[in-house]
């Protein structure tokens, strides 16, 4: 590491971290030591290792920094919704999610501090960009909310799924949301299955075939929103760029690489992309791949200009899907009493409740 500038060592793999500890005429076996206190244990300094020599912790003080995403504040919705704060070393803030559901618990995370893609009817867009989460920083929200479900499991079961659906784009960070995945899902890490965590996004056609290439194994989950070029670059303007033929491409790319179905996310807008002719679209999109389809309720956020539509329009979209053969779910809103629902993060949380 000499010479370079000093960098995170959470940066840096297990396997990269024993090679240093080698060079630096240390035994192998403290770079697991060492990878137990930051992954699994989740210590906060280097100081904290009590069983690593002074002058390995010396060594590791001098090559490299330790930060680790701080809980910043917590708010309880009414329906047990829990939304997270955490503040990062450069001041950024970012919100996690804890849901609860049936006695298990989903972990939603952000994989950016703020988003540059400026979604008309998301809190995130409307904040802009600061910067991509590292993989121990979006590592650290889900360890921080499995914690959380640990102690509210009775069966000290944890999360049963995670999902990468918070603040940002996570396509467009996409090493360090792959990074992330591999620590969550290794034994160093925490052990999860990746088949219990699902990416969501917007849909970078490009990075949809890395992600298929790559051969990640955890689910993938478009945000389509529309499939009318025209509304959908209204309501997600990066559809400008990339319109629908090149998504629906990468979508074919990705299926036949994998073999998985994955899913579509559609939130339905009052009078924007709520009747059964966009539902007849949306139909034509998914006839080129398997799909599921998550039908959202809008949760509002002041200034958009958009509007929840009716229960009424929302089950005739979610009818005439059905009716095609299609594999649909309406999901229910949750935490909106607390702006902890889909497109409501928007990193308030530090200022807005009581600090922990
Ligand atoms: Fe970014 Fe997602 Fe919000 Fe769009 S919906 S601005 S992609 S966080």
């Amino acid at each position: 590491m000499n010479g370079k500038p000093v960098s995170d060592i959470r940066d840096i793999s297990p396997e990269e971290l024993k090679s240093f500890l080698l060079a630096s005429n240390e035994k192998s076996f403290r770079g697991n030591q060492v990878s137990e206190w930051l992954w699994k244990k989740q210590c906060a300094s280097f100081d904290e290792m009590t069983d690593i020599p002074k002058t390995i912790r010396e060594l590791l003080k001098i090559n490299f920094t330790l930060h680790r995403a701080v809980l910043a504040g917590t708010q309880e919705s009414r329906d047990g919704t829990v939304k997270v704060g955490f503040s990062l070393y450069d001041g950024s803030a970012v919100e996690g999610v804890l849901i609860p559901s049936g006695g298990r618990y989903t972990a939603c995370i952000s994989s950016q501090a703020g988003c540059p893609l400026g979604c008309l009817f998301c809190a995130t867009g409307k904040q802009g960009f600061k910067r991509n989460l590292s993989s121990a920083e979006i590592f650290d929200q889900a360890a921080y909310l499995n914690t959380m479900a640990l102690e509210r499991t009775k069966n000290k079961a944890g999360l049963s799924n995670i999902v990468y659906m918070g603040m940002g784009e996570p396509l467009l960070n996409y090493e360090n949301v792959k990074r992330s995945v591999e620590m969550i899902t290794s034994a160093d890490g925490m052990g999860m299955s990746p088949q219990r965590i699902t990416i969501s996004s917007l849909g970078i056609p490009k990075i949809i075939r890395l992600l298929a290439d790559d051969g990640l194994k955890c689910h993938f989950a478009l945000s389509i929103h529309s499939a009318i070029n025209e509304k959908r670059s209204k309501l997600a303007p990066f559809n400008i760029r990339h319109p629908l033929e090149e998504l629906k491409e990468a979508l074919k790319y990705y299926y036949s690489k994998t073999k998985r179905r994955f899913t579509i996310e559609y939130i339905l807008f009052r009078d924007v992309n709520d009747s059964l002719a966009d539902a007849g679209e949306l139909a034509a999109f998914c006839k080129n791949f398997p799909v599921k389809v998550n039908l959202l309720e809008y949760n509002e956020v002041r200034g958009t200009g958009l509007f929840r539509t009716s229960s009424e329009k929302l089950l005739a979209f979610a009818g005439f899907l059905e009716k095609k053969n299609m594999v649909v779910n309406i999901r229910k809103s949750r935490g909106k009493d607390i702006d902890a629902a889909c497109g409501q993060l928007a990193g308030k949380i530090n200022s807005e409740i009581v600090k922990c």
